[in-house]
């Protein structure tokens, strides 16, 4: 039977729940015990597609084509599991459930209520992510204890504990102590505030995390041990780290894993950390450093690239490197142009994106990459502009894509729709930046590479499998005339109806894919394209030996 760790966070929003409910979860993977993760989040959207970036950081896409918070990534980058539909649900769906069940006469004339339907339907939405192979299913609560949102969630993570018994679940709190400056003091008094609050719903914790600038002094264990009720041991500092990987490592350091273990009566056995100690060693010790470019519209708001910047220092763990990344606003690029801008680079990264804002300006970084031959890699929409400016610049025509002037002489990239709908069984949605129109390739799809090229030579086999998420796809009525002028197509769908990869030949490493890389990759295992992007990048002129 599987045994559950819930996860509640307090005082603050922003201290890193996911990434302590991850740290969680590859610290007892490395116990040798099989892990599942979900996410429950208090919002009212059925999912974050339609959440704009600015709002809620990336969406992560899963391999069955569900569009979901960036926790999940995280989930995946930290845990050898692949999430799907099972390990993210909203306030939204829980609802929807329920009312399509009311509509459909399930409820047999009943009074449908939070308690105990919405309660119910989050009860069975738990159980969902736990298969027969599971030990343990972390599950991490969204908002802030306090929040009239989160409440269902809690009620029924307080109800869980009875349905499955106590031995069986424990619940972990994240909780702040802050140092305040002036009277140099940590203070546990919002910690005391947040635990109160979680009982008075009914929920003893039994574990807190308390996220400090600072080691918690014993004493200081002691106090907030006995005002919140739990044992001295479980009161764990969770202290700031150099990066996210060493979080596992820094928990063990407090024996957090055998506070749980004797928690959930777990046998005792030591975790094997070696593979995430190399990861940090790694990431601490560079060898040289690159400076990459990445030119897109959200450089404001680092969460919306997530998945992409945790991908890029992948590849740089792969190459003993480390990867300065230089945000550029696209806008910027159309306004005082890709010399003055992209210069002093060494890779330039032109990331996935919707709408027409600052798409010139990522034509241009494309044909600067192109020209300078600086390595270039386009990720999704990066690969559509990469098209866009090679059939503009060198095969003279004026060529755009339909999603920013649909009445383009030639759509080199355009709307295949009609092709989605009689040739997929994948879930088809409206996405927020696809309200005007047409449904989105989501999730996994094969694709077959072509044998000598940069893509095949990175991968080193000739099937893969990534995840997109666009609406827009390469038009095959220009696929000839492009290729003829020197652009090389290295990825196609097993069909070849769908062009995936575009490169050059004459360039040190200029590549687009029409997939997202980003989310297969992880720090013990970087994806191949970012490994083979960073690796050209630290072989342009440029690169610095530290
Ligand atoms: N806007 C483009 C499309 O819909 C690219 C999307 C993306 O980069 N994820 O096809």
């Amino acid at each position: 039977m599987s045994k559950y760790i819930f996860i509640t966070g307090g005082v603050v929003s922003a201290l890193g729940k996911g990434i302590a409910a991850s740290a969680i979860g590859s610290l007892l993977e490395a116990k040798g015990l099989r892990i599942s993760i979900q996410k429950l989040d208090p919002y009212i959207n059925i999912d974050p597609g339609t959440l704009s970036p600015f709002e809620h950081g990336e969406v992560y896409v899963t391999d069955d084509g569900c569009e979901t918070d960036l926790d999940l990534g995280h989930y995946e980058r930290f845990i050898n599991q692949k999430t799907s539909i099972f390990n993210n649900y909203t306030t939204g769906k829980i609802y929807h459930n329920v009312i399509t069940k009311e509509r459909r006469g399930d409820y047999l004339g009943n009074t449908v209520q939070v308690v105990p339907h919405i309660t119910d339907e989050i009860r069975q939405a738990i159980k969902s992510a736990v298969t027969f192979t599971t030990d343990i299913l972390i599950v991490e609560i969204g908002g802030t204890v306090g929040d009239i949102e989160s409440l269902p969630f809690l009620e029924a993570i307080r109800q869980f504990r009875y349905d499955v018994g106590r031995e069986n679940v424990i619940y972990i709190h994240l909780t702040l102590v802050p140092y305040i400056k002036t009277a140099g003091e940590l203070k546990t008094k919002p910690t005391q505030h947040s635990v109160k609050d979680l009982r008075e719903i009914g929920i003893q914790p039994d574990i807190l995390l308390c996220r400090s600038e600072m080691p918690l002094p014993v004493e200081m264990k002691k106090k907030i041990a006995i005002h919140c009720n739990t044992d001295i041991d479980a009161v764990i500092s969770a202290l700031d780290v150099e990066t996210v990987y060493e979080v596992p490592i820094q928990y063990k350091l407090e024996n957090l894993d055998k506070i749980i273990e004797k928690k959930l009566c777990l046998d005792n056995r030591p975790p094997d950390l070696s593979t995430w100690q190399d990861v940090v060693y790694k990431i601490k010790n560079p060898k040289k450093e690159t400076k990459i470019a990445i030119v897109g519209k959200y450089v404001g708001l680092k969460d919306a690239y997530k998945s992409l910047t945790e991908a890029l220092s992948h590849g740089g763990i792969a190459n003993n490197a480390r990867v300065r990344l230089i945000w550029v606003d696209s806008e910027e690029v159309e306004a005082r142009g890709a010399d003055r801008l992209l210069s002093d680079v060494d890779g330039i990264l032109v990331p996935g994106g919707f709408g027409s804002r600052g798409i010139e300006g990522k034509i241009e970084a494309a044909k600067y990459a192109r020209l300078k031959k600086v390595p270039y890699f386009g990720i999704c929409l990066g690969m559509q502009c990469a098209v866009i400016e090679f059939s503009r610049n060198v095969c003279n025509l004026s060529a755009n894509s339909v999603e920013f002037d649909p009445d383009t002489k030639h759509p080199v990239i355009y709307l295949m729709e009609s092709w989605y709908n009689h040739r997929t069984n994948k879930i088809e949605k409206r996405s927020s930046e696809s309200q005007k129109g047409g449904t989105m390739r989501l999730g996994a799809y094969p694709c077959n590479l072509t044998p000598n090229t940069k893509a095949f030579e990175a991968y080193s086999i000739n099937k893969i499998s990534e995840r997109h998420r666009h609406r827009y796809e390469f038009n095959n009525s220009y696929r000839e005339i492009l290729t003829q002028k020197g652009m090389v197509i290295s990825g196609v769908s097993p069909d070849n109806e769908l062009v995936e990869i575009i490169e050059l030949d004459d360039h040190p490493w200029f590549l687009g894919c029409q997939f997202h890389p980003e989310f297969k990759s992880r720090p013990i295992d970087p994806h191949p394209l970012f490994r083979a992007f960073i690796e050209a990048s630290l072989k342009a002129q440029r690169a610095l030996f530290i």
